[in-house]
């Protein structure tokens, strides 16, 4: 276990590691060879003779070996997938180019599927792009095989929903939306999360690259617990370097799909409380993402599209209207007509049209036939309401931050204090393709050695297990990131709406920032001392004390919510309302709804009589916004905030459904050392998982 930890959770090589095994070897036998010695004196006259020479027990000296017989291994099902259009194939019949076409009308993707490296061994025919997702059936024998786990789920199907406010999902109508489903002991309710991260981390220049993360959490356990890497399933990490597209998502949705569909009807697994196996369904209930993964992911229009919401029928042109009432909301059973109707267009053309007419187009998610596709929908807190709407307000609203980058603009330099967290891709992948191709040989060798699978029994534990015939064995090779969709007309005319104003600060358009902060020199001095000298519970992270200047960096979604929820509150009201200005008044009114809202909206309990109070308070923020600030145009995200209440009336508590979790496992994978395999997140994952929970 040692040697396992030092390889994989601290990134020592596999030969240091394994002279550390024989070090360690050595010392056990000089040990017992001491302790041998003390017990008889007598030898000391002829010690060598009558010494032992090897220990009692076999210590491996291959860490490999470590890693197996500790069962860390997962069952990761890897096939070979075109590195342009993700359509997946088997390695033992893999064609030369892609033949699949997107319509049954359009051209072939045409794209090469696999490349020579040379090597010492000559030139060896290896697969350009590899796909791994996670199989969900053992997944949930290893899940379900935690002691007391079961007991936990338990809790959801007996669980008396709370009259009048709701404090998890539980207490939802949301909850109640599958019908006697998510009640029924046995059945088992998952969120559906994606999003993308750097695994080269956002800090190291020219090494950019992005992976997507599809998680499900288990709504079954109790809140506290949902979130535990142990209790999550990392079902899968789509191939780098590049994201999918909208497109080609349903390529690497497709698989895990296939997972969750077989598991509706149920499937006999084995669990702790029946190791002989028990029927288990499954069902993903909340789809959540950011506006991005909405639009990829759930097969919605993007944000500047003329269909620009996932909840309602109001164009983009409207999105200054705040008449809720008078709006119509989408209908699920539709878009999933409408869905379907674009998914057999034999044209691009016929395709775009839809999609035009609608905005909406084919997701994988749609072929889990219980799933609402708009109900089931949900716009992430963090992106949506802390970043998009709090962040916002404080830089293009009030124009804290503005100065310096003003200044750097006028200087011609662009050098924006704001750090880009989605990344570009970076043309010069070649690094790390040479890095990998080295590594192939090694680790098919390794593979075939240590036999690629979970044979371990406690990972194999079930008579069920299957072993699957189409996973590939090699390395991923990271492609050359040559695969733009340039012939994609429909891509192209979505293009201009990549930077959907939700994802970050980094897509606040400088020329919408204020020319002159809202506070003077004083006030910002009063700020500033606030934020150093407010006495705040040790657990709260305190924003950076020098709040607007360039040096503190990016704050974090949760800075921006602790700023708006403990410390402006404290020190805005001291500023404004000593002030006669009408101004000050209206500022302070205005951010005193924005206030309310927040608290509304990122409690842990919430009702209905909540909701339609933040809706309240939420109207009057956006009409004093706008003669306030009458140069702020209005953002995507301020529409998206006004299904806000709906949510709340039908999910319960939003935070609680928020992407600060599913971050926190990102942050987790991108930290994780793979060597510069960037295919081997989910794997290494796994590994140092289990190698903890072995610990424990
Ligand atoms: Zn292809
Ligand atoms: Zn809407």
């Amino acid at each position: 276990m040692l040697g396992t930890w030092l390889h994989l959770a601290c990134g020592l090589s596999r030969t240091a590691t394994n002279s550390v095994l024989k070090v360690i070897e050595l010392i056990i036998l000089m040990a017992i060879r001491l302790g041998y010695m003390l017990a008889n004196p007598s030898t000391v006259i002829f010690p060598l003779a009558s010494l032992p020479s090897s220990l009692p027990i076999k210590l491996p000296h291959d860490v490999r070996t470590a890693i197996n017989s500790l069962s860390l291994n997962p069952i990761i099902l890897r096939s070979v997938c075109c590195p342009k259009c993700l359509t997946k194939y088997n390695l033992d019949d893999l064609p030369q180019v892609c033949p699949r076409r997107e319509t049954s009308r359009s051209k072939v993707c045409g794209e090469i599927l696999s490349t020579t490296h040379s090597s010492c061994r000559g030139p060896q025919v290896v697969p350009r792009t590899l796909y791994s997702t996670q199989d969900l059936a053992s997944w949930l024998e290893f899940f379900l095989g935690q002691p007391g786990i079961e007991d936990l789920v338990d809790l959801s199907y007996v669980h008396q929903p709370s009259v009048g406010v709701m404090h998890s999902i539980w207490d939802s109508p949301a909850w109640r939306s599958l019908g006697s489903f998510t009640t029924t002991p046995g059945n088992l309710t998952f969120s559906y999360y994606i999003d993308w991260f750097n695994p080269f981390s956002n800090k190291i220049a020219g090494k950019s690259a992005s992976c997507g993360a599809i998680m499900l959490f288990c709504l079954n356990l109790p809140y506290e617990l949902q979130h535990l890497p142990e209790n999550t399933f990392f079902a899968g990490i789509t191939p780098p370097p590049k994201e999918p597209s909208m497109i080609t998502i349903t390529a690497v949705s497709d698989p895990i799909v296939d997972h969750l569909e077989a598991m509706w009807p149920g499937r006999n697994i084995c669990t702790y409380r029946h190791p002989e196996g028990v029927s288990k369904r499954l069902a993903v209930l909340p789809g959540i993402g950011d506006l991005l993964v909405i639009r990829k992911a759930f097969g919605f229009a993007g944000v500047s599209s003329h269909n620009f919401c996932s909840f309602c029928t109001l164009h983009i042109a409207d999105i200054d209207r705040l008449d809720y009432e008078s709006w119509t909301a989408r209908n699920g059973v539709h878009v999933r007509a409408n869905a379907e109707e674009w998914r057999r267009a034999t044209t691009k053309k016929r395709r775009k049209e839809i999609f035009d007419e609608h905005g909406v187009r084919w997701s994988s998610l749609h072929r889990l036939i219980y799933r609402d596709p708009v109900q089931h929908t949900v716009l992430g807190l963090m992106h949506n309401w802390i970043e998009g709407i709090l962040q916002h307000h404080a830089r293009c609203k009030w124009g804290i931050g503005i100065v310096p980058s003003l200044k750097a603009n006028q200087d011609g330099n662009d050098d924006d204090p704001v750090e880009h967290i989605h990344p570009q891709i970076a043309d010069d992948h070649d690094d790390d393709v040479d890095m990998l191709d080295a590594e192939l040989l090694d680790l098919h060798a390794e593979s075939q050695e240590f036999e690629d699978i979970p044979l371990h029994p406690k990972r194999a534990r079930s008579m069920t297990a299957s072993m699957h015939s189409d996973s590939a064995s090699e390395q991923d090779i990271s492609e050359d990131a040559n695969s733009d969709d340039d012939d994609d007309i429909f891509q192209m005319a979505e293009s201009d709406s990549e930077s959907d104003g939700s994802q970050s600060d980094n897509n606040l358009d400088k020329q919408e920032w204020r020319v002159t902060c809202t506070f003077n020199a004083a006030e910002l001095s009063q700020i500033h001392a606030c934020l150093s000298n407010a006495v705040i519970p040790s657990w709260v992270e305190r924003p950076p004390k020098n709040l607007g200047e360039k040096s503190h960096g990016k704050l974090k979604a949760d800075q921006w919510l602790t700023l708006f929820s403990i410390f402006l509150p404290l020190v805005l009201p001291e500023i404004w309302l000593l002030s006669p200005s009408k101004q000050h008044m209206d500022l302070l009114d205005n951010f005193h709804d924005l206030v309310t809202c927040t608290k509304l909206v990122c409690s842990h309990s919430t009702s209905p009589e909540a909701a339609d109070q933040y809706l309240q308070h939420y109207i009057q923020y956006r009409k004093s916004s706008k003669s306030i600030f009458p140069g702020v145009s209005t953002r995507p995200n301020h529409h998206y905030a006004m299904h806000n209440a709906d949510l709340m009336k039908f999910w319960g508590p939003l935070i609680k459904l928020s992407e600060f979790s599913y971050e926190r496992h990102n942050g987790l994978l991108q930290k994780i050392k793979t060597n510069g395999h960037l295919c081997m997140f989910l794997i290494f994952f796994f590994y140092i998982l289990n190698l903890t929970l072995n610990f424990y």
